[in-house]
């Protein structure tokens, strides 16, 4: 039996016997981690309100080896969302990205970047609440791209050219693209300079920085999000769903 104890972001309790919930924390040091939390629905619980969803936690647990569910010891609060979580548009958007950590995040499998960029997204997200869009689809490529499944829009997929800033590409069955010469081949849907520069920008760049150069092309935006939405489904194998701040994915 190992004690650990690591920095970690709540992203759902849900009820479980007795006095009980279970906590799904997404840690810094332990990856996915689902853990008992005793007596965390008493109304004077021990836990206070460490345990409100999208709260950054000091958190310790035991964890045996052949266990999946870690025994929580002490959650201790370092930053809350509560305040911002209160907004039913950061709720929504932000209950969509923890439902993909925890679809993505494989347990005890630590991905510090990970951590990092989503508690970035976080506090980006909180002080600028009117670039939530651009910050969740920034959070959509980077977890992409930490998974090993963010396709290449550097260069052609048929030649291997690097398309010209200004060259409108055609996206391919697998999300890769093809540069305008090899469109005729079977270009599939085009994708305008700014939707390329966008998704590469986002590889680049902090979500500061990412979603002041977002700010003037929301259009494009929101075509590079249907796109995400899209390779995340077929991923997944399944629908996703950000009731509605996504277009319907399946198209
Ligand atoms: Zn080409």
């Amino acid at each position: 039996m190992a004690v650990v104890e690591t920095e970690g972001l709540v992203l759902r309790t849900y009820a479980l016997a007795d006095a009980d919930k279970i906590v799904v924390l997404l840690t810094k040091d332990d990856g996915l981690v689902r853990g008992v939390a005793k007596g965390a629905k008493r109304l004077k619980s021990r836990f206070g309100s460490s345990l409100e969803p999208f709260s950054v936690v000091k958190v310790s647990y035991f964890r045996k080896e052949e266990r999946e569910l870690v025994s929580i010891t002490g959650i201790d609060l370092e930053r809350s969302f509560f305040s911002v979580a209160s907004n039913p548009y950061f709720l929504q958007h932000f209950s969509y990205a923890a439902e993909l950590l925890q679809s993505f995040a494989p347990p005890h499998d630590p991905n510090e970047r990970l951590f990092n960029m989503t508690k970035v997204c976080l506090e980006t997200a909180a002080y600028k609440q009117e670039a939530i869009p651009a910050i969740v689809a920034y959070f959509e490529i980077w977890l992409l791209k930490l998974g090993g499944f963010l396709p290449s829009w550097e260069m052609c997929s048929n030649c291997g050219r690097s398309p010209e800033e200004s060259e409108s590409v055609g996206l391919q069955p697998d999300f890769g693209i093809v540069c305008k010469n090899c469109t005729g081949r079977g270009g599939g849907q085009p994708v305008s300079p700014a939707q390329r520069a966008l998704f590469l920008r986002a590889q680049k760049a902090s979500p500061e920085k990412f979603i002041l150069f977002a700010d003037s092309l929301e259009g494009e935006l929101e075509e590079v999000s249907r796109v995400l939405g899209r390779m995340i489904s077929r991923i997944l194998n399944r629908e996703i769903n950000n009731s509605g701040a996504k277009v319907s994915a399946s198209g």
